[in-house]
């Protein structure tokens, strides 16, 4: 029964164990091919493998595909992106003067190769684009990332859940304590409870002690960060911190589009 390849097609054992297609009248050898879009899988997905592990089932080639853009959709959605921030990547983010260096450092830990990085700057400097545009990167490295902006996040601690996330809140939090690549964007003068700040500084020290990707945006300086937390990040040996001295984006515009205007004269 087995074919070349060695895999034997799940649809001829489903047949030998008693299973009958409803058209098994049409599965004559020429109508084959027209009949399946797939002749090695007929069409199921799976293929039943004896080997040296025994027998078991193994996914076909042809649901490879599919199999990724599902797997790529599921990601997206875990890592819950802001809405309307498709074109926050690193392609689009525009290197102004003073930027250079968070650009840089953003770039290697797309590319995995560093871990750990603050970002800590003013409004609008450009450090969210940055953390964003890095786990679209992860993401599309096949990698799962979560973003959080913080306020929101220890909201929904406190809350201890969240009616939409189809997760409990312990697998929840065991997400963002393992997930590959964690994003914590805006880290700020939380008004949050004891409780909340005590998960946070938790979540942060068991990414610090298992040195797992972590990107933190934050306005404020390390003076005004929890003390628990700005060891970390200050410490982490894998890790940079970058003080963004640019202006804001707005004001750049503003005085860009004004120097153009002059030109144009
Ligand atoms: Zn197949």
């Amino acid at each position: 029964m087995a074919n070349e390849t060695g895999f034997q097609a799940l649809g001829q054992v489903l047949a030998g164990a008693g299973f009958q297609r409803t058209q098994s009248g049409k599965i004559a050898s020429e109508a084959r091919s027209a009949e399946y879009k797939c002749n090695v899988c007929h069409d199921l997905g799976w293929l039943s493998v004896d080997d040296a592990d025994g027998n078991h089932l193994e996914r076909c080639e042809c649901m490879k595909e599919e199999d990724e853009a599902r797997r790529r959709a599921l990601f997206l959605r875990l890592c819950r992106l802001p809405l309307g921030t498709e074109d926050r990547t690193l392609e689009k983010f525009q290197v102004r003067p003073g930027l250079e260096k968070a650009y840089n450092a953003a770039r290697e830990v797309a590319e995995g190769k560093l871990r750990w990085l603050t970002l800590m700057g003013g409004v609008d400097a450009g450090k969210s684009h940055l953390g964003v545009g890095i786990a679209r990167k992860w993401l599309e490295r096949d990698r799962p990332a979560r973003y959080a902006a913080v306020p929101e996040f220890l909201d929904e601690l406190r809350k201890g859940y969240r009616p939409d996330a189809g997760m409990s809140y312990d697998e929840e939090f065991y997400f963002y304590k393992n997930v590959d690549l964690l994003v914590l964007d805006d880290l700020g003068m939380e008004s949050s409870t004891p409780w909340a700040q005590e998960k946070l500084d938790m979540l942060v020290n068991f990414r610090y002690e298992n040195a797992l990707p972590l990107v933190v945006t934050t306005n404020l300086t390390m003076e005004q960060i929890s003390p628990r937390i700005s060891s970390r990040l200050q410490r982490a040996t894998f890790g940079k911190v970058v003080v963004i001295k640019a202006p804001e984006y707005r004001l750049w515009r503003a005085k860009r589009e004004s120097k153009s205007e002059e030109i144009r004269i």
